[in-house]
């Protein structure tokens, strides 16, 4: 959440913080502002909204300078207002400074600093820290002034800071939320993730948690909380300047939901050896014979990985054999888990960064628990935490709403599956099978995603109510649970999920001719059941649109609607049948007029609790 931008070198800093600021606003574009040094001093613009009302409202100004720091907010203290928008400063309009988290104890420093004579500005937790700053920084060096801030801070950050009166310099500090800093030829730039710097250069280091960074034009200084200096290691993105950006499509999402055959086939390739039945997986094998006496995993995950999740439950269940508990990460947490070492924690995120996952393999950890991950983003906080793990390999993902990091968190699962299965019961006719269905995936989903067109009619002859039931059972039962997610967080229509068993012990009693149902109802080993329930809907008025296996004529003829999906072994078939429900909410969203790439309140790498 919250996208943070800095600059120091030979150029304009104005132009790269903007750019800088576009690809980081699926973090958050609630407000945007920018401090620049200017030779004179600070010059600092802000704009309700998305960047580009930022960018409009600097348009034709003279602001010039080579040093500057820059943010697009997702709030969490304070409403979204000019006044909130970051960067915020001191009493002095000397030290600038943007924040991405929350500042836990801001009220108590807040009231300290008042009596001290600070006056604030804004409404943030955020401003508690310009005010620290500037009160330690009247006895010691600035550096030493952000370390003591730190010290009494409690909660997590990633900030960036600039000071009028030392305009050689930016000071970073990260503690849970992410920051990576780009080496250019004449200059650095430092951001929350590397979309804003893979235009510039493939060169990078990440900040690890407690780690601080002095950055001038010529160097960079990282130091830890031990005050010790840190040689930290130059990575190499991996990912091109064209994967992300948006190839045409009016919205990454669509973009995102068309590459998911590429995806799948990515996050597949070299890891599975179809002629043995097996999953080579690269990432586990330092933990392999660990795995092999696993009792029982704990997945945790959040919002569409948790759906994820869930899926790889009822296979891991039912191809490996192995008990496997699904948790919100948020409540895991604050929960007294119940771990051993015959216990793997599995944390699937996209970002690799989401607090609530990470806190959560933290604890898991401290409790002797084996800890692994499913990440697409590489190098990212939990991909450097877990004790192994694997990744998505799905390429950037830029939609708020997630697509293509669900199609491959599924496949990573099957690949988890076949590897933990066949170190223990699971035959090699029953792995192969596997590995031939799984490496099918990519093509047929190509043959749903021919049939956009229709769904797209389909989604808008719907788009009208804003009620809408998501039913399937046993491996559809998560993917209706997304279906409706998706739906609600880019359309915001109430879209419920259940599993379609549950609706006869209260949710039935909402059907009615205004409260159609997306039932998923393909020809699997609870087909008979799922057409019972699409019976019991249709006897009461509701208006069913079917997602069904191609072929079944049946169940064309019972319901309002149907689209069709390929046949596939069925606990393959969430990846087949989830994409029609993305493509549906996408469509249903666009007749609304919304932006489906920024939809309202939420924002991508949920880096806050
Ligand atoms: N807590 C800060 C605020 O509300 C930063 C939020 C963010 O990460 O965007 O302004």
């Amino acid at each position: 959440m919250c996208g943070i931008v800095g600059y120091i070198g030979n150029k304009e800093a104005l132009p790269i913080l903007i750019d800088g600021l576009k690809r980081l606003e699926y973090r958050g574009y609630d407000s945007a502002g920018f401090s620049v040094l200017n030779g004179n001093g600070i010059m600092t613009e802000k704009a309700v909204g998305k960047v580009v009302e930022l960018e409009n409202k600097v348009n034709g100004k003279n602001i010039k300078g080579s040093v500057g720091i820059a943010h697009t907010r997702w709030a969490t203290h304070g409403k979204p207002s000019e006044r909130n928008a970051h960067p915020h400063c001191d009493c002095e309009k000397n030290i600038f400074l943007v924040h991405n988290g929350i500042i836990e104890n801001y009220k108590e420093l807040k009231a300290d600093l008042e009596k001290l004579g600070h006056k604030f500005s804004s409404e943030t937790d955020t401003e508690v820290l310009a005010h620290l700053i500037e009160e330690y920084a009247k006895q010691v060096p600035w550096e030493e002034a952000v370390w003591r801030t730190l010290a009494h801070v409690q909660g997590t950050y990633g900030i960036a800071t600039i000071k009028a009166d030392d305009p050689e310099r930016i000071i970073v500090a990260r503690n849970g939320s992410p920051l990576v800093l780009g080496i250019l030829e004449d200059g650095f730039i430092i951001a929350s993730d590397i979309a804003p710097i893979v235009r510039h250069t493939d060169r990078v280091i990440y900040l690890e948690d407690g780690e601080m960074a002095e950055i001038t034009k010529e160097k960079y200084e990282v130091i830890n909380f031990k005050r010790k200096k840190v040689a930290k290691e130059i990575s190499k993105i991996d990912w091109t300047l064209e994967e992300a950006e948006k190839k045409g499509y009016d919205h990454f999402m669509m973009k995102e939901i068309m590459e998911q055959p590429e995806a799948v086939e990515n996050s597949i390739r070299g890891r599975l050896v179809v002629g043995e039945g097996i999953a080579k997986l690269g990432g586990l094998r330092d933990v392999a014979e660990r795995t092999r006496h696993l009792k029982r995993i704990v997945i945790v995950s959040c919002g569409t990985s948790y759906y994820a999740g869930l899926v790889g439950k009822y296979m891991f269940e039912e191809y490996a054999g192995i008990r496997t508990d699904v948790e919100y990460a948020s409540e895991f947490r604050y929960r007294k888990p119940i771990l051993d070492e015959e216990t793997a924690v599995l944390a699937i995120s996209q970002s690799g960064e989401t607090a609530d996952t990470l806190a959560a393999i933290r604890e898991a950890k401290n409790k002797g628990a084996l800890t692994l991950g499913i990440v697409n983003v590489v190098g990212s906080t939990i991909a450097r935490e877990t004790d192994a793990g694997v990744y998505n390999h799905a390429g950037p993902e830029i939609g708020v709403a997630s697509t293509k990091a669900f199609t491959s968190q599924l496949s990573i699962l099957a690949l988890f599956t076949l590897f933990l299965g066949r170190q223990r019961d699971m035959s090699y006719v029953m792995g192969k099978r596997i590995a031939e269905e799984l490496e099918k995936i990519p093509e047929l989903i190509k043959t749903i995603l021919k049939q956009s067109g229709e769904i797209k009619k389909i989604a808008k002859k719907y788009s009208s109510f804003s009620n809408l039931f998501f039913l399937g059972r046993k491996y559809n039962f998560p993917i209706a649970m997304e279906g409706a997610l998706k739906l609600k967080e880019i359309s915001y229509a109430h879209a419920e999920g259940y599993p379609f068993g549950e609706m006869k012990h209260g949710p039935i009693a909402l059907i009615d001719k205004n409260f159609p149902v997306v039932a998923i109802a393909t020809k699997d080993s609870v087909y008979e059941k799922t057409m019972s329930g699409i019976q019991e809907v249709k006897a009461r008025s509701g208006k069913v649109i079917a997602l069904a296996t191609k072929g079944d004529r049946e169940i064309q003829k019972m319901v309002d609607d149907a689209v069709f999906v390929p046949k596939t072994l069925e606990m393959l078939t969430p990846l087949l049948s989830v994409v029609p429900l993305q493509l549906f909410a996408y469509y249903f969203a666009v007749n609304k007029s919304l932006d489906v790439d920024k939809p309202r309140n939420l924002a991508k790498s949920v880096t806050v609790e």
